[in-house]
């Protein structure tokens, strides 16, 4: 089956909201084996818009529209669908008492705008949404079929699973289904060298390298009959990628790197405390973004300058004199700082010069130091980031999680 993904809205098209809503199905389509010929978007426009879905319906199996289905006059996907199709546009009666019902128990009345919420290509079914007001459909015309949904992602892919992933599924001679294994810790260029071999003799499963941002990803693809079939040619193969990554992989498909972390803490039953000076917060707000991070997380403290080093850390003044803020033995110490005046067992630490200014020969702009301090140890890293300022404080972040991770592991 082929397939179309259109895009309504003139926000989307001046760049004002980023089109999340056509990667999101693309990626989708992809797992219930249906291939996706093009994206398109298409502004508030009726006539470009009538185009647009007379194409799509010419050139594939399934289309699907996002956007244009809320009451106001600028909505108009679906009078759109209906010239496209030269059908009449009807009310649905049960639509109606949809609307009614649910504007009734929020205490609401329709407006006249909102009665058009509840007309319809003819033939169209409609499509119940159930985190708004604006219906979608479904029609079947000409052996092809469109789907209408809102625009909103937390409206729209709910209705995605419900309404259009089980008749995709079963109308697909096959599934694909995909597992992401995560990296961290080697080069893009040599992970794609260390896994050469398994990537050439690759067909089905195929496997296909991302890199973002200081990690980087696999992506192995079967297709087969069904989710058991594609599964079992995909295990294989995470079994080789494991034996060529082996501790450099932290997690599967949303794993991220600060739940893995936080889950090992929790296993263990350990605290942890950060100071951050050049990540200035970024870790800490990584780790708060895990839901029940709060049961290991005891503190984290942005000390940005000298002062607030040796104030809230306990840093000697005499270390920042003689070695300076971004060293060694000043990560070392705050490290020690944060985890004595937490009460945590493990304090870690970052400092470091994000740039662009603030460099120098001996101390170059992307210098950081990590420390971790746990069980009366302390071990600290020196790295050279070439970066942005906001890559070098992402990079500091990961790296020190990974150094977290590593050493909950006892491979560090
Ligand atoms: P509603 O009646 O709920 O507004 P709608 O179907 O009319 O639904 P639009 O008015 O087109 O939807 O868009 C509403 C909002 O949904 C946009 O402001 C934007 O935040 C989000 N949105 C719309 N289209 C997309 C898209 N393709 N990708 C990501 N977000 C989108």
């Amino acid at each position: 089956m082929r397939a179309e993904i259109i895009c309504v809205g003139t926000e989307l098209l001046l760049g004002d909201i980023i089109n999340t809503n056509a990667s999101w199905l693309a990626r989708e389509l992809a797992t219930v084996g249906v291939s996706v010929y093009k994206h398109l978007v298409v502004g508030d426009n009726h006539n470009r818009l009538i185009v647009a879905i007379k194409n799509a319906l010419e050139d594939n199996d399934v289309v699907i529209c996002t956007g244009g289905l809320g009451p106001t006059q600028d909505d108009m996907t679906k009078e759109a669908l209906a010239q496209a199709c030269q059908l009449d546009m009807a009310q649905n009666p049960e639509a109606l008492s949809w609307l009614e019902e649910r504007f009734n128990r929020n205490g609401y009345r329709l407006t006249e705008n909102n009665y058009r919420q509840a007309l319809f290509p003819e033939g169209a079914i409609p499509l119940y949404n159930p985190n708004g007001s604006a219906p979608g459909c479904k029609l079947e015309y000409d052996n092809k079929v469109i789907y209408l949904l809102p625009g909103p992602p937390r409206e729209m892919q709910p209705m995605f699973y419900e309404f259009i992933k089980p008749y995709l599924e079963s109308k697909s001679d096959g599934v694909l289904r995909s597992v992401n294994m995560r990296i961290i810790g080697v080069g893009e260029s040599s992970a794609e060298e260390m896994a050469k071999e398994i990537i050439n003799k690759q067909s089905n499963p195929t496997i296909a390298p991302y890199a973002h941002f200081g990690e980087l990803s696999f992506r192995i693809t079967a297709k087969a009959e069904d989710e058991k079939k594609a599964y079992d040619l995909i295990k294989p193969v995470i079994n080789d990628i494991e034996k060529i990554f082996g501790d450099n992989i932290y997690g599967f498909d949303d794993d991220t790197l600060e739940a893995v972390v936080i889950k090992e803490l929790q296993n263990k039953r350990l605290t942890f405390a950060i100071a951050e000076s050049c990540t200035g917060g970024l870790l800490s707000s990584y780790i708060v973004n895990v839901p029940g991070s709060s049961s290991v997380f005891k503190e984290g403290v942005i000390t940005y300058s000298n002062e607030s080093k040796i104030r809230r850390l306990g840093v000697n003044e005499e270390t920042l004199k003689s070695h300076g803020a971004v060293s060694k033995e000043v990560a070392k110490e705050m490290a020690i700082g944060i985890a004595k005046t937490a009460k945590a067992d493990i304090g870690i630490a970052t400092t470091g010069i994000a740039g662009p200014g603030g460099g120098t020969a001996t101390k170059p702009v992307g210098l950081v130091y990590t420390a971790i301090y746990y069980n009366n140890c302390v071990t600290v890293e020196e790295h050279q980031f070439n970066s942005s300022r906001e890559g070098v404080r992402r990079r500091s972040a990961l790296r020190l999680l990974d150094m977290l991770r590593r050493k909950l592991k006892g491979t560090n």
